[in-house]
C-alpha cells in the first residue's frame, strides 16, 4: 500500500466515523396518532424510546390500538398489538385531560398491563374525578373515588423536577402551558443519558393567552439547543393563518408558531435552529386546512427549521 492510499484510507475511515457519530440517533419515535380532532382512530399519541430499546413511553394517549395496528402493518413492531400495549409501553405521560389526549388510554385500560400514568396534579385530578371514577369508567387507578383496582399507578408530577420513568432509563420534567388561560396543559422534557426531546401538549401563543409560559419554557431549553443535546421538539400547529386569534381556542397557527420559535432562537443564539428538528402535531382536519398549514409553515420558515410531519405507525429517529 502506498503512503498516499494509506492516507486516503485513513481519511475515509475518519470521515466515516465522524459521519456515523453525528448521525447516530438518540431516540426512536413511533406515532400512534397525529391529528387534532374528529378522526378518532388517529388522535395525539407518540411512543418514544431510547434507541436500541423497547422501553417506550407514550406521550398523550388519544389513540392507542388503531395506531399500534398501523405500526404493525408498517413493520415498526414484529409482535402482537396486545404485546406492544402490555409490554412495550412502560407508562403514559398525559399533557392535559381533554378527551382527544386520553380517550385511547381510557378505552384500552381493560386490556392494558400494570404501569404508571404521569400527569401534573390538576390533570390527574381531572382524570380521577371525571374518567376513572367508577361511574363514567372503572377506576383502574390506585387513588381517587370508588373502588381503585390499582392496575395503574397514578403519579403526580411536580413542576421543574426530574422524575424517573419506571422501567425505563428516561426521566421527565414537566412545564406548564397555557391552553385557554387559565386552563393548563403540559410540556414534557424527556431525558435519556445526556440527550433530550421536548413534547408540548396543546398550547396557545403567549401573545393570545396573555401568558409567559412558552417564554419560560424556551428559556429553560435554550441551553440544551446551544449544547445540541435537544434532539427535537414536538409542537402543535392546529389551524391555518386564516383562523382569527379569538377563535384559536388555546392553539397555535403558523404565524404564532414562527413568532414563538423566533423567541426561542433569540434565547439560544442566531442560527441555532438551523436544521433543528421540529415535529408538527395536532393538525386539525379538514384536509384542505392541513394542506394550508403545511404550505404556510413552508413559506414562513425563515429559521431553517427541519419540519417533520409525523405519520401514524411510521417510525422515525431523533
Ligand atoms: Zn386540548
Ligand atoms: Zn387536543
Amino acid at each position: 500500500m502506498t503512503i498516499f492510499s494509506r492516507l486516503l484510507l485513513c481519511f475515509v475511515l475518519i470521515s466515516f466515523n465522524a459521519f456515523s457519530q453525528k448521525e447516530k440517533p438518540s431516540f426512536q419515535v413511533i406515532p400512534l396518532g397525529i391529528k387534532g380532532g374528529i378522526d378518532e382512530k388517529n388522535l395525539s399519541a407518540y411512543l418514544v424510546a431510547p434507541s436500541g430499546t423497547k422501553d417506550f413511553i407514550c406521550l398523550d394517549a388519544g389513540t392507542l390500538n388503531a395506531g399500534i395496528e398501523k405500526a404493525i402493518e408498517n413493520k415498526a413492531f414484529k409482535v402482537s398489538a396486545s404485546e406492544v400495549l402490555r409490554k412495550y409501553i412502560k407508562g403514559y405521560l398525559i399533557s392535559h385531560a381533554h378527551l382527544d389526549h386520553v380517550s385511547g388510554l381510557i378505552i384500552n385500560s381493560p386490556a392494558d398491563s400494570s404501569k404508571t400514568v404521569y400527569a401534573t396534579q390538576k390533570c390527574m385530578e381531572m382524570m380521577e374525578n371525571h374518567y376513572f371514577n367508577d361511574q363514567t369508567w372503572v377506576n383502574f387507578g390506585d387513588k381517587g373515588v370508588g373502588f381503585p383496582l390499582k392496575k395503574y399507578h397514578f403519579q403526580t408530577l411536580n413542576l421543574a423536577e426530574e422524575t424517573p420513568i419506571s422501567n425505563t432509563t428516561m426521566t421527565a420534567e414537566a412545564f406548564p402551558l397555557s391552553h385557554v388561560n387559565p386552563f393548563e396543559s403540559t410540556a414534557f422534557l424527556i431525558k435519556n443519558e445526556d440527550n433530550y426531546v421536548l413534547y408540548l401538549g396543546d398550547t396557545g401563543p403567549d401573545s393570545v393567552e396573555k401568558s409567559d409560559k412558552l417564554k419560560n419554557l424556551w428559556t429553560a431549553v435554550a441551553p440544551l439547543i446551544q449544547s445540541k443535546k435537544l434532539k427535537g421538539i414536538f409542537i402543535e400547529v392546529s389551524f391555518p393563518n386564516e383562523q382569527p386569534d379569538q377563535f384559536l381556542f388555546g392553539h397555535l397557527k403558523p404565524n404564532h408558531f414562527i413568532t414563538e420559535l423566533h423567541v426561542l432562537e433569540n434565547l439560544a443564539g442566531k442560527g441555532s435552529l438551523n436544521n433543528f428538528k421540529i415535529i408538527i402535531t395536532h393538525l386539525k382536519p379538514p384536509a384542505n386546512n392541513i394542506a394550508k398549514i403545511k404550505e404556510q409553515l413552508k413559506s414562513q420558515n425563515d429559521l431553517g427549521l427541519k419540519i417533520i410531519y409525523p405519520e401514524q405507525g411510521k417510525k422515525f429517529n431523533l
